[in-house]
């Protein structure tokens, strides 16, 4: 007998049937004999559409009562899944975060698990009874519910996972892996059996949302054996696993894109020591996180053009900081847009491989397309470009670094 997490996402819970149908993979776990948690997202699309209803309530609203109100997606399948199972003689109960309770800061919107009390949950699994908790969400101190960031029931089913010392995690999601890519946007995408915990950090952190980062960070951490897989099909997924565990290495083994990013250029920024300082210190005070900066060197000793990155939802936030303070940061003008993507490889063998970024390089000036700002890291290279070349971009290297399926031919 194992214990076990599994975690199924919005497209796995997007109507009864198929509510039904992860109520018949549950039971069957169960009559297996095995203890099972099931960690359930929104019905696709109600998350969205809640975000939606607090925006057109009010573009900058209370953050408090957003999560009140992104949280209530969960409560709807947890509560149907439970009756589900009931109905296949499986017995099950819900829980909301706060039921659990699951404890976490009071960042609303972007809350960090703190702790986890288990008496309840493992009270209820001595019982027999299958645990049915509500992804995504938590408790603060103050008694506030709390949500996770977008993606974020995957971070609470591998937390459920190492707080209740479960053998596995499974996470259930429409696709039947992780990919070399996203298979939406390359056919050719293939499937990895096993990846690295910190290849798939990097995945994550870098657009590809089959994992939420966070969920990839803390399996690492506290070692939780998780897989990812297919809720339609019975087929096998991806172990994600520590670095010893693979045998043959790829120097990229992936590509990512994240279209939520925007550029911001501040142009003829006075040329002095501390400027820098001065132009993000306000934009961290904020939250906001910038990614890549590049500072371009001035023709004439005086002034300077910073550009970099932040992402797109903030990017109204941080705009209207920096027009608030032109006076004081002596900036000529600033240009920005949403219309770019970050286009990233990622792989461990990079460590030991030269001539990878100078590749993705060549890649993209073949297609004719423009590279506005370049990061590196150890396993991972980066750039940003115009939003309408993502599709072009990605596919393009995904074939030159060798990722492509063998076709059949
Ligand atoms: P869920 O609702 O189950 O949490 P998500 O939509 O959050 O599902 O994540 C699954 C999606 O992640 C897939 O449909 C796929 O389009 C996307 N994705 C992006 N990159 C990858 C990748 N490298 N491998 C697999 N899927 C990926
Ligand atoms: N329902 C939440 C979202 O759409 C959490 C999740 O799906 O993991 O972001
Ligand atoms: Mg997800």
């Amino acid at each position: 007998m194992a214990r076990i997490v599994k975690k199924f996402g919005g497209t796995s819970v997007g109507d009864v049937d198929r509510i039904r149908n992860v109520a018949n993979r549950v039971k069957k776990a169960v009559d297996e004999g095995h203890e099972v948690v099931v960690v359930v997202s929104a019905m696709s699309g109600t998350t969205n559409q809640l975000v939606d209803f607090c925006r057109a309530a009010a573009p900058m609203h209370d953050a408090r009562e957003y999560d009140t109100v992104v949280a209530a997606g969960e409560q709807i399948t947890i509560g149907l899944l439970s009756i589900c199972l009931q109905e296949m003689e499986v017995p099950a109960r819900s829980f909301l975060g706060w039921q659990v309770p699951i404890h976490t800061n009071d960042v609303h919107g972007a809350a960090r698990i703190e702790s986890i009390e288990t008496e309840k949950l493992e009270e209820c699994l001595k019982g027999g009874r299958v645990a049915v908790v509500a992804g995504f969400q938590g408790i603060a101190d103050d008694g506030r519910i709390t949500t996770l960031g977008r993606g974020g029931s995957d971070t609470s089913a591998v937390a459920l996972a190492a707080a209740l010392k479960a053998d596995q995690c499974d996470i259930y999601t429409d696709v039947d892996g992780v990919y070399t890519t996203d298979p939406r946007i390359v056919p050719k995408a293939r499937k990895l059996d096993k990846i690295t915990y910190e290849e798939m950090l990097e995945m994550a952190s870098l657009g590809a949302k089959v994992l939420q980062t966070r969920s990839v960070a803390m399996a690492m951490t506290h070692g939780v054996r998780t897989q990812v897989l297919s809720s339609f099909e019975d087929l096998p997924g991806t172990l994600v696993v520590g670095e010893d565990e693979i045998v043959e290495q790829e120097v990229v083994s992936g590509i990512a894109y994240s279209r939520g990013e925007a550029k911001i250029t501040v142009v003829g920024l006075e040329d002095r020591p501390g400027q820098v300082s001065h132009l993000f210190a306000p934009l961290a005070e904020e939250n906001i996180n910038v990614d890549m900066i590049v500072q371009s060197a001035s023709e004439d000793g005086t002034s300077t053009d910073v550009t970099f990155t932040v992402p797109e939802d903030d990017l109204r936030k941080a705009v209207k900081i920096l027009q608030d303070r032109k006076d004081e940061l002596k900036y000529r003008d600033l240009v920005y847009t949403g219309d770019v993507v970050k286009v990233s490889v990622v792989g461990v063998g990079m460590r030991s491989h030269a001539g990878v970024a100078s590749k993705m390089f060549d890649t993209l000036a073949e297609k004719g397309i423009n590279i506005q700002v370049i990061s590196t890291s150890e396993i991972k290279v980066s750039v940003i470009i115009d939003a309408e070349y993502t599709e072009l971009a990605v596919r393009a290297l995904h074939t030159a670094y060798g990722l492509d399926a063998p076709t059949d031919a």
